[in-house]
């Protein structure tokens, strides 16, 4: 979008600036190609004219609540509006009906309160700041008046405060459709007490952000046609399993570990627990203890939060059972047996963890040892055991604390899901989506392109659902609006998902072939994309992709797709598991038809997860959506520092600037007549004389200054991108 002939010496207008992305000034010279600037810092600037942004210099100093209600629609205009926002403490802003939430990092008064929430209540949108409570409320309220099911999708990078925006949301609903529990716990306080359960096996802290979700999550609450919650249900996705065993400073493993490290002595002496330094999944890294987070406390909560959601007394302790075990494996070192290439626990501690680990399974020791030291293998004449080396064994012993707790969080979920109850009958519902937002690192494995692939699929939606908006509003105005570009990732989508012939398929296809590796994985996909327009192969890789998502290129490292993609149970643990006294334990590993025939069946995560999104999608597709785009300000996670490079990246990937360009490309500035003719009525004053109402005068004001291709709606005038720096241009010139 460039502003051509509305940038005159003494106009104020943004530059592009390679340390603040944006910076402001006065123009004291005008080239051909360049212009001459003096910013506000005393700095001077010469930028190229297509760099060079005019500035509104009546926009206010505190900033909009509504983007759209900015004069300048564009990049700088946005960012400092934010930025100016953000300064006040003023974390919420709208752009139209999304809302834009940047992380506070610190508690902010009376931002959360239950006087919030009343207040929030029957307030009309737009009305009140600002606030995710504004949306759960405009949502429910639709829901009632229309009777259409609504969701609420929450994206963000790490750290942004997407699981904190997702929680207020889910308060206030509850709040709304709550009702006192005639016996036992309500459904509202069971879905809200879902969260701390969830958080303290599905959450740790990462690089980003202190309590990380490792897994996706959507809340579905159900609502009968008095608009009372009448049951809930929730969804997980892709839980990272990798973390069970391999966490690298500073990071932490989940949050499970250290509450139960830190119970109280006669629950810690049950589990032969202690420091967490002394075990193996914890201490490869020196990060213990969270800023203002007491584990000891966390423990009693998250038991008193299970308590809620319908776990059992029984059910706790086993779920806590197997959370040590998974410790004390860990701790099961393996050394060089007396067959060659066969292993054995290393020593007695060693051997003290294996019996540990076994009598909190419930299992037979010897069972437990032999499954992670040797495999059977069976063939059409006869049954061989073979021992596994040391190294294959440890790879065994993390594969079974991997695949334990993964069924352990599969079951909490399941367990909460049945205690809350399902409501067959129920008239609408409101989703919330809690999911992992774009992602491009240095190294980008099989998990963020899962994680992209679901971000690809969300912006569909998105964009799909903000150009309906567009076309909506121009509708009510009756205006006409058919020649609005409409850009699409759907190519992008069929080189991942297609079948057959997508990434994916290929992936699945090269995890069947025992003989296949990364390299030939890596060749076929060269191969089958060499033209398309989406993909491409690195210059100085021989293994690694591009793919050119809507987000920025990302370059994928093929290492362990394959194996990252394969997911089955080594059939030893699953024997031995089922067969655990515990009926929890062996109810974590129920006989599958298929599996009795013990081999190891292939089932592709990849394709599993593709099959998750697309349900995801279709109950997304049938309700009416609303969004909360969170940003986070900075990486140091700290309050008061917004850093402008970052922030814009965000909107970026979160199809923020994307949605502006949408609305640019029809008519993004929109001001009511009233306005319209106030700004703008001294570029003709003689229109305005004798008494004629705002539409006529607004029509003759536009007649008069000759402008060409804007539009006259029911209640607003419709500017094309540029025309309102036109106009303001005149205007300094009057
Ligand atoms: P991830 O993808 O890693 O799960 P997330 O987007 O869910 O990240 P949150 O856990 O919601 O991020 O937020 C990170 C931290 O930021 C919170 O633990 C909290 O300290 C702070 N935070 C986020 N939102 C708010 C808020 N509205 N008020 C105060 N602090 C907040
Ligand atoms: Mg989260």
């Amino acid at each position: 979008m460039t502003f051509p002939g509305t940038i005159v010496v003494g106009s104020h207008v943004w530059a592009e600036d390679p340390e603040v992305a944006w910076i402001d000034g006065e123009v004291v010279e005008v080239n051909d190609e360049e212009i001459k600037i003096n910013c506000e810092s005393g700095k001077t600037v010469i930028a190229s004219t297509s760099n060079v942004f005019p500035k509104d210099s009546e926009a206010p100093p505190c900033g909009v609540d509504d983007m759209t209600k900015l004069a300048y629609l564009h990049e700088p205009g946005v960012l400092q509006n934010l930025r100016s926002r953000y300064d006040m403490n003023e974390i919420y802003t709208y752009t139209g009906s999304i809302l834009i939430a940047v992380n506070p990092f610190q508690r902010l008064p009376h931002l959360y309160d239950n006087h919030m929430m009343e207040q929030y209540k029957g307030a009309g949108f737009g009305e009140l700041s600002p606030h995710p409570f504004a949306i759960a409320d405009a949502a429910y309220r639709q829901m009632i008046n229309e009777g259409i099911s609504q969701s609420i999708l929450v994206s963000g990078e790490s750290g942004a405060g997407k699981t904190e925006s997702t929680k207020m949301l889910m308060r206030y609903l509850a709040y709304m459709g709550g009702r006192a529990a005639a016996e036992g716990r309500s459904v509202e306080q069971k879905v809200l007490e879902s969260n701390p359960v969830l958080e303290a096996f599905g959450n740790a802290k990462t690089v980003r952000n202190n309590n990380s979700s490792r897994f996706g999550k959507f809340v579905e609450i159900q609502f009968d046609q008095r608009g009372r919650i009448s049951g809930a249900a929730i969804r997980t996705y892709l839980l990272e399993r990798s973390r069970v065993c391999q966490v690298s400073d500073p990071e932490r493993n989940y949050h499970c570990f250290y509450m139960l490290c830190a119970a109280p002595p006669e629950d810690v002496e049950r589990y032969k627990l202690g420091n967490p330094r002394m075990f193996h999944y914890l201490n490869q890294t020196n990060c213990y203890e969270l800023d203002a987070v007491d584990d000891s406390k966390e423990y009693i909560a998250t038991r008193r939060a299970m308590d809620v959601v319908g776990i059992s007394t029984d059910e706790q302790d086993a779920i806590f059972r197997a959370v040590a075990a998974i410790l004390h494996l860990g701790n099961i070192e393996f050394v060089k047996g007396n067959e060659t290439d066969s292993s054995e626990p290393k020593d007695e501690k060693s051997r003290f963890h294996l019996r540990t680990a076994s009598e909190l399974f419930m299992c037979d020791e010897k069972s437990l040892e032999d499954s992670l030291c040797k495999r059977v293998i069976v063939t059409r004449d006869e049954t061989i055991t073979k021992c596994l080396d040391p190294d294959s064994a440890a790879v065994s012993r993390d594969a079974l604390a991997k695949i334990v707790y993964s069924r352990l969080f599969d079951w909490l979920v399941n367990k909460i899901n049945n205690s809350i109850g399902q409501d067959p009958d129920s008239r609408y519902l409101i989703g919330v989506l809690d999911i992992y937002g774009f992602e491009s690192f240095k190294t980008n494995s099989f998990e963020q392109f899962c994680i992209n692939l679901t971000n690809e699929k969300l912006q569909q939606h998105f964009n799909q659902h903000v150009f309906k908006m567009e076309q909506e509003e121009y509708t009510k105005e009756e205006i006409d609006w058919s020649y609005i570009e409409f850009i699409d990732n759907q190519d992008i989508l069929d080189l991942i998902e297609k079948k057959p012939g997508g990434i994916i398929a290929l992936l699945d296809e090269a995890c069947m072939f025992p003989r296949s590796t990364h390299e030939t994985f890596a060749q076929k996909l060269y191969q089958t994309f060499k033209d398309h327009k989406r993909f491409s192969k690195p210059k100085l890789s021989r293994t690694d992709f591009t793919i050119c998502h809507y987000a920025g290129d990302v370059t994928y490292q093929t290492e362990l797709f394959l194996d990252k993609n394969k997911d089955y149970v080594v059939a030893e643990h699953q024997a031995l598991l089922r067969a655990s006294r515990c009926s929890f334990v062996s109810g974590l590993f129920p006989l599958l038809p298929e599996e009795s025939s013990k081999t190891s069946k292939f089932s592709s995560i990849g394709s599993r997860f593709k099959q998750q999104l697309q349900a995801l999608l279709e109950t997304l597709s049938a309700t009416e959506p609303h969004y909360i785009r969170c940003v986070k300000p900075n990486n140091l996670l700290k309050p008061a520092i917004f850093e402008n490079y970052n922030v814009l990246q965000q909107l970026k990937c979160g199809g923020v600037m994307e949605a502006i360009r949408i609305s640019c490309a029809g008519y993004p500035t929109r001001k009511t007549f009233d306005e319209f003719v106030s700004r703008f009525g001294i570029l003709a004053p003689d229109v305005l004389e004798g008494r004629c109402d705002e539409v006529t005068a607004s029509k003759r004001l536009l007649e008069k200054v000759g402008l060409e291709g804007h539009q006259i709606g029911k209640t607003k005038v419709f500017l094309r991108a540029g025309q309102m720096a036109e106009l303001d241009a005149r205007r300094s010139e009057v």
